[in-house]
């Protein structure tokens, strides 16, 4: 439990008998009291934090118990008594964003920490934790606050003798802020993946191996699995990371098997499954020539993220290149013996990420609400580079690129309404 607030000390400390005083950042044994009768409930350690230096910059007692909900319910109600008050949900992290211990991205990466499935997500949210979408803002907006101030600068001084800027300049100082915010909200193709996760079909004829290039797939990093079999169209999905990425397996195989369909149901089902997939493996088997079925499985993925999986290749002599009709990147894989398979996975990440030089250091927009963010400020500046195009008085310009700072300004916390904190926090849970 968590009291924080100038009063932590004095409300906690009657229901506590410690072996040692209270000093900042030590943790001390000791047990939980009744007050009144002081009797011991549980033994417990005791963490005082001293204003400045705690999670929220306020005085900050925490207390750990055994765990059990009885004895925690009751030290609650014991601190309340005393004249605690319930936190809201996000309040302690809250506050450490009002009292400017962390910025607005960064609080909001507390909560994607504790939201992520896996370690790749908190890693990433780690990252941001630290600081690294407000590191990449922060030169893009002092460039922008330089071209604000050199043209506030031509205004003021009309009349003098600084020179008014020309128009050349001024594009050239736009671009300078509208590169990198561009690719900054091309990040976040890569980075909603990474938080949402996709959904990979893998399609094929019966026996090609669907199945076991599954099962190949799942058989590592199996942190989060859910297997949810007969949900939609009656297609075997599992959740599994690959990279770190989260990906909805739909498997198409099994379902044949179980209902002893003809081959024509297994394509059906496939294209089914295609039509729903951000992803698609169309499975063939390398041991057999191509048939009519496959072509026309390798047509509608043409169009999609699609991977050729040519497997069997333990039993088969064929070179995957000159296969007539596989257009897209073939990996030569037998879920038999495993080969290829390391390779599969690479290629599917690479897929994922796309040719861009996305990194956990650069820093990536994962956040619906950073993206729209950057959206708009891009918007503004388009609207301050035609206005420059049109010679509109450079109040008018000033008016679009002072739009710009506030969205970037917004990203970080450094302008935000109460409305927009209460969504933020009201998406935590309580004691954070
Ligand atoms: P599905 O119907 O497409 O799901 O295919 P399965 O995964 O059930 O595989 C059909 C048969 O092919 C099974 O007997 C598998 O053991 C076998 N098989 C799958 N992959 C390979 C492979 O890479 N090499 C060999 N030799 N056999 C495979």
């Amino acid at each position: 439990m968590r009291i924080a607030g100038p009063e932590a000390r004095t409300i906690a400390e009657p229901m506590l008998r410690l072996k040692h005083a209270l000093e900042p950042a030590r943790a001390v044994f000791g047990e939980l009291i009744e007050p009144e009768l002081s009797e011991r409930i549980d033994e417990v350690v005791v963490t005082y934090f001293q204003k400045p230096h705690s999670y929220t910059s306020d005085d900050v007692i925490e207390i750990s118990a055994h765990g059990s909900p009885v004895v925690l319910q009751h030290v609650v109600e014991l601190a309340l008594a005393r004249g605690a008050r319930l936190a809201e949900p996000g309040e302690f992290t809250m506050r450490a964003f009002l009292n400017g211990r962390i910025d607005l991205a960064q609080a909001e990466a507390v909560r994607d920490l504790i939201d992520s499935r896996t370690l790749y997500q908190a890693q990433i949210a780690a990252q941001q934790l630290g600081g690294s979408l407000s590191r990449s803002i922060q030169p893009i907006k002092q460039k922008l606050i330089d071209l604000i101030a050199l043209l506030e600068a031509g205004i003021d001084f009309a009349d003098d003798d600084v020179p008014v800027l020309p128009e050349a300049t001024i594009q050239e100082h736009l671009a300078e802020v509208r590169t990198p915010l561009e690719t900054l909200a091309g990040s976040f193709a890569y980075g909603k993946i990474v938080q949402q996760g996709l959904t990979l079909a893998i399609v094929g004829r019966p026996n090609v191996g669907k199945s076991s290039l599954f099962n190949r797939l799942v058989e590592r990093d199996r942190a989060i699995v859910t297997a949810a079999p007969g949900t939609t169209r009656d297609l075997v999905t599992e959740s599994v990371a690959i990279g770190g990425i989260p990906l909805r397996l739909v498997d198409t195989a099994g379902i044949r098997k179980a209902l002893d369909e003809a081959e024509s149901i297994g394509i059906r089902k496939s294209m089914e499954a295609l039509a729903d997939a951000d992803m698609v493996l169309v499975v063939l088997d390398s041991s057999q020539p191509v048939v009519a079925e496959d072509l026309e499985l390798l047509e509608q993925a043409a169009g999609r993220k699609s991977i050729v999986v040519q497997n069997k290749a333990d039993v088969s002599h064929q070179d995957g290149h000159d296969w007539p009709g596989v257009k897209q990147t073939a990996i030569r894989t037998s879920a038999l013996t495993g080969e290829g398979i390391p390779a599969l996975r690479a290629e599917v990440l690479r897929q994922i990420q796309g040719d861009g030089n996305i990194s956990v250091e650069t820093g990536f927009l994962t956040n619906l609400r950073h993206q729209r963010l950057v959206e708009q400020c891009l918007q503004a500046l388009s609207a301050a580079s035609s206005a420059v195009g049109q010679r509109v008085p450079h109040e008018m310009l000033l008016l679009d690129l002072y739009a710009a700072l506030r969205c970037l300004d917004e990203i970080t916390g450094a302008t935000t309404t109460d409305d927009i904190l209460n969504l933020i926090f009201g998406t935590f849970c309580i004691g954070k």
